[in-house]
């Protein structure tokens, strides 16, 4: 916004000087603000610099100078033509600083005082105060008017934004913040995509708490969730980089493992079921049981969905606190 508002007042000061073929003084208030301007843009231009206190230094420094010059100059009987020259940095500064409402009231109030002084001081009559009117309130009005369209469009973008934003926590599991089950469907189906293009391994597992519905029966639902979440973390650190883990759905997880061989899910699948076994949940001592399935060239999700499914099956029949693959 800054990096726009700086090069957009340069090129009006340019545009002016050209235009009214105005000597350019280098100590002149106008080219102090071009200076100033300059700064700004490069400034805005460095990644990482905060626009916020930049905007209310500049702020600070331009509204006294400029209400100043406006009087003294108004006093001695000169035009302020200086001051007029800060005028659209100093309204589009108040956008930037106040946002886009309050800025409105502020420049408008401004400019009905400067003009109110103009008048009152009888500082510009005939055909000056005409030439500074007709050009630089009319600049003063395309300045605010482009601000105001940019803060629309960033108003856009950031609604945009927090679209997707919602978008994506929507896929996520509100529970355990794992990724929800459409987004581990998209994912898996990305990466076998990608195995089969590149003729890579890839492996799946499928991870069922053991009598879960006791633990809800015997201690409630609220400790059957803690269990869940503390389920969840436990998953994904001894995951670790391998893999990515979902929340399938219930007390089921499942964990895809790009580039994986079946014998190393098999290790991580037997570290992850000695994970729950070792260490309490949530205070419970809880085991799980795994199901592991690796990509055979050709196949699909719901072939490789299918024989994780069914090995996680004979481990529960095996009598639960198993890996099977
Ligand atoms: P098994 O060893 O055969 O897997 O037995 P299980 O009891 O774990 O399996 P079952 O499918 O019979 O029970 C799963 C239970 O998980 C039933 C349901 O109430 C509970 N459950 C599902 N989602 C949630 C949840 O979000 N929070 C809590 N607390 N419980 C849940
Ligand atoms: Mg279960
Ligand atoms: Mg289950």
């Amino acid at each position: 916004m800054l990096l726009c508002v700086s090069v957009g007042y340069l090129l009006y000061l340019l545009l002016r000087s050209l235009l009214v073929q105005m000597p350019l003084d280098p100590l002149g208030p106008t080219a102090i603000s071009g200076y100033l301007a300059g700064v700004a843009t490069l400034l805005a231009a460095v990644p990482g610099i905060r626009f916020r206190p930049l905007s209310y230094l500049l702020t600070a420094i331009f509204v006294p100078f400029g209400v100043w010059e406006t009087v003294v100059m108004l006093q001695r009987g000169l035009q302020p033509t200086g001051a007029i020259g800060w005028t659209p940095l100093v309204f589009v500064l108040y956008f930037v600083v106040l946002g886009w409402r309050l800025a409105l009231g502020v420049s408008l109030v401004s400019l009905v005082t400067m003009l109110g002084a103009l008048i009152a001081l009888g500082g510009g009559r005939g055909a000056a105060l005409d030439g500074w009117l007709s050009m630089d309130m009319m600049l003063v009005v395309v300045t605010v008017t482009s601000a105001l369209i940019t803060r629309f469009v960033e108003g856009r973008l950031e609604h945009g934004q927090l679209a997707s934003v919602q978008l994506e926590q929507a896929r996520m599991d509100g529970l355990t913040g794992l990724m929800g089950r459409a987004a581990a469907e998209t994912y898996l189906k990305e990466v076998l995509d990608a195995a089969m293009r590149d003729r890579l391994p890839l492996a799946f597992l499928i991870c069922d708490i053991d009598n879960f519905k006791g633990v809800n029966d015997r201690y409630g639902h609220p400790v059957g969730d803690a269990v869940l979440k503390s389920a969840a973390r436990r998953l994904r650190r001894h995951t670790g980089t391998q893999g990515r883990v979902a929340r399938w759905g219930g007390e089921e997880f499942v964990v895809i493992l790009p580039s994986v061989s079946k014998s190393e899910a098999l290790v991580i699948a037997e570290r992850l079921r000695r994970a729950f076994a070792a260490q309490d949940l949530a205070g419970l001592s809880v085991t799980a049981s795994f199901g592991v399935a690796a990509y055979r060239s050709g196949e699909g999700f719901a072939e490789l969905f299918e024989r994780a499914d069914q090995r996680l099956y004979e481990a529960k029949q095996n009598g639960r606190n198993t890996v099977r693959g």
